[in-house]
């Protein structure tokens, strides 16, 4: 039986060594990073999706998984690519698209990684598949892992949302809830990775575990039929702008596009270390963080894969912004009253830090913006509204319609 897949190996991508296509996590001449190869003749010689396959499954040859019985989906469509002209134009950004990842299984693009994460986790004869999470990694793995059968033993900490939580107490087979911060479990998680006990499927070092991010840039090629001028992606790792941007530069280099969007990354200002870095141009400094209403963006020290993020945005003529919490959330009610779309903040942040960028001129207003909307908002916990009842009647409905009479 043929294989499903175009990839042909792993190569570092400070040293350009080549690696066998197994399950390695760092290079083994110099311990860089690892990227799969494809075969681009391949990839170009067949159709960009696969009719009847559902999820990151309709780019099968894109992805590192070669047999058809180790995909796992719960039948996700595309996600919504949405025109905005009346938002974009009270941005700045008239030729403004937004890509809506809430509309995934578990309400974030996550669920694109996970897909590939439990189905990489069947290649190499793994039983569990696990991460160290805030709350929406953690689902999205135990999720798939569920739905292939595999164990989902996933670490989440205690100040993750409630709704969250309770998602997560429904669906994993088991929780690690720790108390501390991110950075206290993940060396005794990466422990456990070393002995083999689980698959990573964290986003600091698996190179298999990422390639589903690739597909949200393949799906916007698919709906919009061209590359738009920028492609505006939140970042807390970074992975998602670096597998959508490897998608995009394969189609360029294949000649199905011209030329790559120029990618823009997005973080909260709390976490803003990319966007330091680009605008100092100077490298990238860790920094000590504090709470940010957008948690998927919280990382203060994005090692290696920060490096690489920033070597791609400045490789690919690309921006870097950022937006205070407060520009945030007024950003999350204007999606929602403008749009229709209820985002959480880090599925804000994208947007809020292109409007910043636009107005500091740095972003073309002529330009064709693509903006990822990365998460639904229902998930979060918010405190109810401040208000106050009154008594039913029409008058107060004739009232909140502004009518003087009947
Ligand atoms: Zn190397």
């Amino acid at each position: 039986m043929g294989s499903e897949s175009a990839a042909v190996c792993l190569r570092c991508v400070d040293c350009a060594a080549d690696h066998a296509l197994e399950y390695r996590l760092a290079c083994a001449a110099c311990g860089g990073l690892l990227e799969i190869v494809y075969d681009l003749a391949r990839l170009a010689d067949a159709p960009l999706t696969q009719a009847g396959r559902t999820g990151v499954w309709r780019f099968a040859a894109w992805m590192p998984v070669h047999d058809a019985a180790n995909f796992v989906t719960l039948g996700e469509e595309p996600t919504p690519l949405l025109a905005a002209p009346r938002l974009g134009a009270a941005l700045g950004i008239p030729r403004l698209w937004l890509k809506f990842e809430g509309a995934l299984p578990t309400g974030t693009v996550k669920d694109r990684s996970s897909q590939t994460a439990v189905a990489c986790a069947r290649q190499f004869g793994f039983d569990a598949v696990g991460v160290v999470s805030t709350g929406n990694a953690a689902s999205s793995i135990a999720t798939y892992a569920a739905r292939a059968g595999l164990r989902g033993v996933v670490c989440c900490y205690t100040r993750s949302t409630a709704a969250k939580m309770a998602h997560l107490h429904g669906v994993a087979s088991s929780v690690v809830w720790y108390d501390g911060v991110y950075d206290d479990m993940i060396r005794p998680f990466d422990e456990a990775v070393e002995r083999r006990w689980l698959f990573d499927g964290g986003a600091t070092r698996n190179a298999f575990k990422q390639e589903g991010k690739k597909t949200v840039a393949l799906e916007v090629f698919d709906q919009l039929g061209r590359a738009p001028d920028y492609m505006v992606y939140p970042v807390g790792m970074g992975e998602t702008l670096l597998a959508g941007q490897r998608a995009w530069k394969a189609l360029e280099a294949m000649g199905r596009i011209a030329r790559a969007p120029r990618p823009v990354s997005a973080q909260s200002r709390e976490a803003n270390t990319i966007a330091e870095a680009w605008r100092s141009g100077g490298p990238l400094r860790p920094k000590t963080i504090g709470y940010t209403v957008a948690e998927g963006t919280a990382v203060g020290d994005m090692g290696a894969k920060g490096r690489l993020t920033l070597r791609r945005i400045r490789e690919q003529d690309g921006l870097a912004g950022d937006a205070a919490d407060e520009e945030t959330l007024a950003m999350q009610r204007r999606l929602a009253r403008t749009e229709g779309l209820w985002a959480g903040p880090t599925g804000a942040v994208p947007l809020a830090a292109a409007a910043r960028l636009a107005r500091e001129g740095a972003l073309d207003p002529d330009a064709e913006v693509v903006c990822m909307v990365s998460e639904s908002g229902l998930k979060g916990d918010w405190p109810a509204p401040d208000v106050r009842g009154q008594q039913p009647s029409l008058d107060v409905i004739r009232r909140a319609l502004g009518r003087g009479d009947c």
